[in-house]
């Protein structure tokens, strides 16, 4: 599933022990396994590769340019939701013409930038940004291609934070409104409306509202169809869900089980924009305890990493699973004691815990340990909260690791301000 395992008592990344980059690089810091990149990108080309779809890695999981690397050349595409995301993946060497462009927010700038770089399709999520990419469209004389993200009104049964796809979100155009703009599609003189797209929540753990959302969808399409409308695209969105606990998520081949008699015989080119499925269990966050507090009610271990490295405890009430670098016996006087810990930060926010209630050996200042599951928005959640460092993140290849982004410096911080002159 992944490769991150044990060999004796101490955690390796493929194979390297994580214990060595972490001596040589400091903590807190991410880890990358390449392989498990290629690995999860693979699972879903694999059982997807009777249709030939264009599998666009969702840049905002993790946009570490490495890594957008590994896949590009692995012929992924890339699915952005802002300018800085489709630079950075054009930077990684991504072709503009596997590029998505998805987000509720674009700005004019914003699509003027990806309408000159000559990306695949906009995914669009309202009448007004249609108005104006079709705009923006004819001030640069271009014809721009379009999808229009469809609200499906689908429960996925996933976090609330982490739902797209009802009526009372924000994403998407609703099924009618969808409906007309597609049958007045000549008003937009600029554009070529080309396709559909739906994505409905991240971290589902089984088919069903894929398949429910895929029907509704192809519903429409049928109907356009009939009026003469047709379409080239079906981007059916990213939202697989992956282990971080007990979850028995489905697999990419039960995933593509469960759609692919939908899909085949559309006639349609299928764009699939996975995100955590391919980076989530491919990194993990290293931390280092720097006190063991004990209190009347709780132990404490608090690390050098806290929420403003990985956020998804305090935003999500996520589960990461908290190992030991190196997995150390247990005193031979506590034969029986199984410590209950908190694993905190050391932010100034009671939300600052990385875990809580976790069974784990004995931990002492100094001991390493590895927060699983880190590769999917960690890192691009991070902030400079209680003005911390971004960590730095190193991508493994085999016994080879490299540093793909190097750790902030304080000057980093101040980088950017300015004193006004009457303050001097
Ligand atoms: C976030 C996002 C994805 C990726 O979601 P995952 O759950 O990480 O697979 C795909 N498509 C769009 C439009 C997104 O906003």
């Amino acid at each position: 599933m992944h490769e991150f395992h044990y060999r004796g008592n101490k955690l390796y990344c493929e194979g390297v022990e994580i214990s060595r980059i972490a001596e040589k690089f400091g903590t807190p810091l991410y880890i990358y396994s390449r392989k498990t990149l290629s690995d999860h990108y693979r699972k879903i080309a694999q059982a997807f590769r009777s249709l030939k779809p264009l599998i666009c890695f969702s840049v905002k999981a993790n946009s570490n340019l490495a890594v957008l690397k590994v896949l590009a050349n692995l012929g992924a595409g890339m699915d952005v939701v802002s300018g800085g995301e489709l630079y950075q993946a054009l930077k990684a060497g991504a072709a503009p013409k596997k590029i998505v462009y998805a987000g509720v927010g674009k700005s004019k700038s914003e699509i003027a930038q990806a309408v000159r770089e000559g990306i695949l399709f906009f995914n669009v999520e309202s009448l007004p940004e249609l108005a104006l990419i079709d705009q923006v469209a004819g001030q640069l004389h271009k014809k721009v291609n379009v999808c229009l993200r469809i609200n499906p009104d689908i429960n996925p049964h996933t976090h609330r934070f982490i739902t797209t796809g009802r009526v009372l979100n924000k994403f998407g155009l609703d099924m009618q409104t969808a409906e007309d703009i597609f049958l007045r599609r000549s008003i937009f003189s600029n554009l070529n409306l080309i396709g559909l797209h739906i994505h409905i929540g991240s971290q589902i753990t089984e088919p069903k509202p894929f398949v429910q959302a895929i029907k509704k969808a192809l519903r429409l399409i049928t109907r356009l169809k009939n009026s003469h409308v047709a379409l080239k695209y079906f981007n059916i969105g990213g939202g697989l869900g992956i282990v971080y606990h007990r979850e028995h998520p489905q697999t990419a081949k039960e995933f593509a089980a469960a759609v692919l008699g939908l899909l085949q015989g559309t006639g349609l080119k299928v764009i699939l924009e996975p995100g955590r499925f391919i980076a989530g269990n491919s990194g993990i966050l290293v931390t280092r305890v720097v006190y063991i507090k004990k209190t009347e009610h709780k132990d404490f271990a608090i690390v050098d990493a806290g929420m403003n490295d990985l956020i998804r405890p305090a935003l999500y009430d996520a589960y990461h699973e908290i190992l030991p670098v190196i997995k150390t016996s247990r005193p031979a006087d506590q034969p029986t004691s199984r410590p209950k810990y908190d694993i905190v930060g050391p932010i100034c926010e009671s939300a600052d815990f990385l875990a809580k209630d976790r069974i784990l050996p004995n931990l002492q200042a100094g001991n390493l340990l590895a927060v699983m599951g880190a590769g999917a928005y960690g890192f691009t959640m991070s902030s400079n909260y209680n003005s911390r460092l971004r960590t730095c993140e190193i991508l493994v290849e085999g016994k080879r690791f490299f540093l793909v982004r190097k750790r902030e410096t304080y000057r980093d911080l101040i980088r950017q301000q300015i004193i006004p002159r009457n303050l001097r």
